[in-house]
């Protein structure tokens, strides 16, 4: 068992860590009071290669493993946890068409992916269906050699800044085998997109898009009819395992901010670093989240060697958002009033992170995942 990184891991981490403490710690209270990006970041991230790290080198990627995408997601996290959803999106889905397009189809979108110049949304979420999304309503109705997508998207990332949609529709029957995906444009009068006004990741742009008579070809069908559900599902495997190391990193860099304090305000004339009530909970914090990092690493070596990530991607999914949550809270805390206010880092990172317990699935939906590969499908459906 080897717990360190290799020196291509290592170029990365050092090569994100400059790029976050030049290009985006400093906009990361600016990005969240204009709820939007700053303008020049999204140009920003690709010339960094961020929205390239997991395409295929010959579809214009770094094809990088997703260890990689790890380390670069928990340091982006650390800067503006916001910031990493494009970067998110771009692997998961870059991964999705990737394993399920046509030559054709991939030649066309993930060089575009990878550029930044298709910036891209998961539509999956719908009013009546979140966890029990193999339940969605959203139609697509055959028309001539298409279909036509009609219904309504909702809590989608980035919709305010997307250029394209992977959509999830039904095109058969009831449940996951009626489900299929595909690749659209966002731009086309008909599609609305309306914002959300949110607690936390406010620069992300979190959204309803509205399919009011979007006509798509065969050209836009990912994978098989009937295949879309279990497509995302499959990237999810992945996916669930960066999430958790993006709130890693956000609960990581709130903890660093309360051990900086604790040296450097006193009280009862020593500093509060001396006090080992302060400092206890703030290394128990440490342990938990080192622990789930530990957890979350395990999925994506396991990805990479072509197993099955989903039972440690999974938990790492219910348990390092509920784990970061807590230890922004507790960092809150060490810093008193000054980690109450808005001017410092600490109240935004507990907004923002607060998501995280949501996104791409709660910590019921990922137990269920676990106890049905525990325990089969007969018990947990
Ligand atoms: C920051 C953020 C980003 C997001 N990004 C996207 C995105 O890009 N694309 C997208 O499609 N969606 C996105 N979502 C939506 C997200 O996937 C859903 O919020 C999530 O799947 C939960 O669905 P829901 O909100 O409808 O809650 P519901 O499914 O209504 O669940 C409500 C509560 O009931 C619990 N619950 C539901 N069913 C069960 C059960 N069987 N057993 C026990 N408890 C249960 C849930 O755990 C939850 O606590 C995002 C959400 C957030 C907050």
């Amino acid at each position: 068992m080897d717990f360190t990184l290799n020196p291509a891991h290592t170029e990365l981490a050092k090569r994100v860590d400059e790029f976050v403490e030049e290009k985006i710690a400093p906009h990361r209270q600016e990005n969240d009071h204009e709820a939007t990006y700053r303008p020049g970041l999204i140009a920003d991230l690709a010339a960094a290669g961020l929205f390239a790290l997991r395409i295929p080198r010959e579809h214009g990627g770094l094809g990088l493993d997703s260890v990689s995408s790890g380390i670069a997601l928990e340091r982006l996290a650390g800067g503006d946890l916001a910031v990493c959803f494009p970067v998110l999106n771009a692997g998961l889905i870059g991964g999705v068409l990737a394993d399920n397009g046509t030559p054709g189809q991939k030649a066309a979108w993930l060089p575009p992916i990878a550029r930044g110049d298709h910036l891209v949304a998961l539509a999956l979420t719908e009013p009546d269906h979140g966890t029990d999304a193999a339940g969605i309503r959203l139609t697509a109705r055959p028309e001539g050699d298409g279909w036509v997508l009609d219904g309504e998207k909702t809590s989608i990332m980035i919709a305010a800044h997307a250029t394209h949609a992977l959509v999830f529709a039904r095109t058969g029957g009831e449940g996951a085998g009626g489900i299929s995906a595909f690749y659209t444009a966002l731009d086309d009068e008909h599609v609305r997109r309306e914002r959300l006004s949110d607690l936390g990741c406010r620069a992300g742009g979190r959204g309803r898009l509205i399919f009011d008579g979007l006509r798509v070809g065969p050209g836009d069908l990912v994978g098989a009819p009937g295949g879309g559900f279990r497509a995302v599902m499959r990237g999810f495997g992945v996916s669930r395992a960066l999430i958790a190391l993006m709130a890693i990193g956000v609960g990581n860099a709130a903890l660093g901010e309360a051990y900086a304090h604790a040296k450097r305000r006193t009280a009862f004339g020593q500093p509060l670093g001396r006090h080992q009530a302060v400092t206890f909970p703030l290394v128990e914090h440490t342990t938990l989240l080192h622990a789930a990092r530990l957890v979350s690493f395990e999925a994506l070596c396991r990805a990479d060697l072509g197993e099955d990530p989903r039972i440690p991607s999974n938990m790492a999914k219910w348990w390092a958002p509920k784990a970061a949550v807590e230890a922004v809270h507790q960092a809150l805390l060490t810093l008193g009033h000054l980690g109450w206010s808005e001017d410092g880092p600490i109240a935004q990172r507990l907004r923002d992170v607060i998501g995280l317990q949501l996104a791409d699935g709660t910590a019921a939906a990922t137990k269920m995942t676990v106890a049905r590969l525990l325990l089969g499908k007969e018990y947990a459906p």
